[in-house]
């Protein structure tokens, strides 16, 4: 082993220096490398058939790389999929939540409307209770009548409708002396 170091080496079994692999020609620039050599160190060239076929690594690490980013690419697009499927179900939620206390909202300003209504008309009553036929008796009889009417346009919105609940009450006062 060491006399094949020092002797000269015969053409074709040119070594490097330390090395005992014999030499070759790289395929693509003709430069003296190691027989076993995978990749010139000169031109970065693969030296089998097989990476020849896909040109360089460099190749490779490009259509590695661009098929990297086509399946981020996909993978983006699956979780933007479903980023859009919760956005609409979240927007769904709000668009209901929002319907929801219109409703409510709604609802609470009539329950409040009915009792102040009532509370008007309570202390309307009250105020005049002793007063019967006095012009102030009479004044807070229509005011009471007025908040009535309002509560019952809020309540029963459909003119027909009120009506019909009008006659309904009056058919239970006896008639007419
Ligand atoms: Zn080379």
């Amino acid at each position: 082993m060491c006399a094949q170091i020092q002797d000269p080496a015969p053409e074709g079994r040119n070594t490097f220096a330390g090395s005992e692999t014999p030499n070759k020609h790289c395929r693509y620039c003709a430069e003296l490398i190691q027989a076993d050599a995978r990749v010139c160190p000169k031109c970065h060239r693969h030296q089998s058939r097989f990476w020849h076929h896909f040109g360089s690594l460099t190749t490779l690490i490009s259509i590695t790389m661009v098929m990297i980013a086509l399946a981020q690419l996909w993978l983006a697009s699956g979780e933007r999929a479903g980023a859009n499927r919760a956005l609409t179900q979240a927007e769904k939620a709000l668009k209901d939540a929002q319907e929801t206390q219109k409703e409510v909202s709604k609802l609470r300003s009539l329950v409040k409307g009915e009792v102040l209504a009532f509370a008007g008309v309570t202390y309307l009553f009250a105020e005049t209770r002793n007063e019967f036929g006095t012009a102030r008796s009479q004044a807070a009889l229509k005011e009471a009548e007025h908040l009535l009417n309002d509560l019952l346009e809020s309540v029963l919105e459909d003119t027909g409708e009120r009506e019909r609940w009008v006659r309904q009450l009056r058919s239970k006062l006896p008639p007419k002396q």
